[in-house]
């Protein structure tokens, strides 16, 4: 098979696995779609680019990225439009996130052809997996680790990079509680925050557990010098209204440059709406809900779009977060306008859509 782009192997599953899957239940990240693309970096070239059978991988126990994470990964999705079309969502912003990241921890680069064109591929052969049910998605899941076996600590001289999708449905939660976290942190000026590595990941998992354990649903994280500013929540960008204002944490090394974040930014300013990206602290943030200035806490990535918040826990105190009506609501307005684009209800005025 070729491509727009790349040459691009094709192995096709010999059934489809699509009737064994319920699409009014799909619980995040569970069933996989029939084929993955996967390539790998060789003698310094990208090279057996492939559509193939979601299947295993087989890897020595000294696969370095294994011992020492150089391991990497991207989120997004594609959404099926009202007439059936299969489109994605800003998928170069991926792309060049992914790379950021590579550069950071020190990997081989993705070219776009083969970024770009692996996914449509990949969209092509499984696009009868895109739900079409209200609010429900394919959420698509690029990775790329180092394969070189070798317990040296270096650079890996090999990559696999794949690409690999499951249909996800409405993700329906109660708002979730969050805990600032004043102890642990995320990450740190000069740090690996920005970057989408594995460990990141890993190293939010017990201070998160800990805030479970206390009642909560997820972190705020704040910055790793004072614990005074607000950097982000859970796996989410986060974003308050203050004062009828968007207000969000500028991005720095320490804070995930979201898609979500970037998009609402432009969605809301082009709606009139002041949007100020700037140093937030949680003192800020505590005065507002006490004085009733601000009205919005919500969390903004892929998976979710918007989340909002029901309250905030600092220093063994909750504060509540009022209760907006939906109408009333900016989280609301920016969900159902990002929706309505993703399912071709609304003109691509930004061009967004792929
Ligand atoms: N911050 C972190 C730490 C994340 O993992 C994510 C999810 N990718 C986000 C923010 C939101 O990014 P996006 O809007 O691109 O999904």
């Amino acid at each position: 098979m070729t491509t727009d782009l790349v040459s691009i192997e094709l192995r096709k599953a010999e059934r489809s696995r699509i009737a064994e899957v319920d699409f009014n239940n799909l619980p995040f990240g569970k069933h996989f779609c029939d084929h993955m693309f996967v390539a790998d970096f060789v003698d310094g070239q990208w090279q057996n680019l492939q559509v193939v059978p979601f299947s295993d991988f087989t890897f020595s126990p000294a696969l370095s990225s294994l011992h020492y994470g150089q391991s990497i990964f991207e989120g997004m999705k594609a959404y099926k439009t009202e007439t059936g079309e299969v489109q994605l969502f800003r998928p170069l912003e991926n792309w060049k996130r992914m790379n950021e990241s590579a550069r950071r921890m020190c990997m081989a680069t993705i070219p776009e052809e083969v970024f770009m064109g692996g996914l449509e591929a990949l969209m092509r052969i499984d696009a009868e997996w895109v739900p079409s049910t209200p609010d429900s998605s394919l959420y698509i899941r690029p990775f790329l680790f180092g394969t070189d076996t070798y317990l040296g600590v270096a650079p890996s001289k090999t990559y696999r990079f794949c690409i690999f999708t499951c249909p996800v449905g409405a993700y329906y939660t109660k708002p979730p509680k969050l805990k600032v976290e004043t102890e642990y942190i995320r990450s740190a000026p000069g740090g690996v925050g920005y970057a989408k590595c594995a460990g990141n990941y890993a190293g939010s998992m017990y201070p998160t557990l800990l805030a479970q354990q206390e009642g909560y649903d997820q972190l705020m994280w704040t910055d790793a010098i004072e614990h005074k500013y607000i950097e982000e929540s859970g796996t989410m960008n986060i974003m308050f209204v203050i004062n009828g204002k968007l207000v969000t944490p500028a991005t720095s090394d320490s804070i995930l440059k979201g898609v979500t974040r970037d998009s609402i930014v432009q969605v809301v300013r082009s709606w009139g709406i002041d949007v100020e990206e700037r140093k937030v602290s949680i003192q800020e943030v505590i005065d507002g809900i006490e004085n009733g200035n601000l009205t919005e806490a919500f969390g903004a990535g892929t998976a979710v779009v918007v989340s909002p918040y029901s309250l905030i826990g600092y220093q063994g105190k909750d504060y509540m977060l009022p209760e907006v009506a939906a109408d009333d609501s900016l989280a609301t307005r920016i969900y159902n306008y990002l929706s309505d684009l993703r399912t071709g209800k609304v003109e691509d005025t930004f061009g967004w859509m792929h």
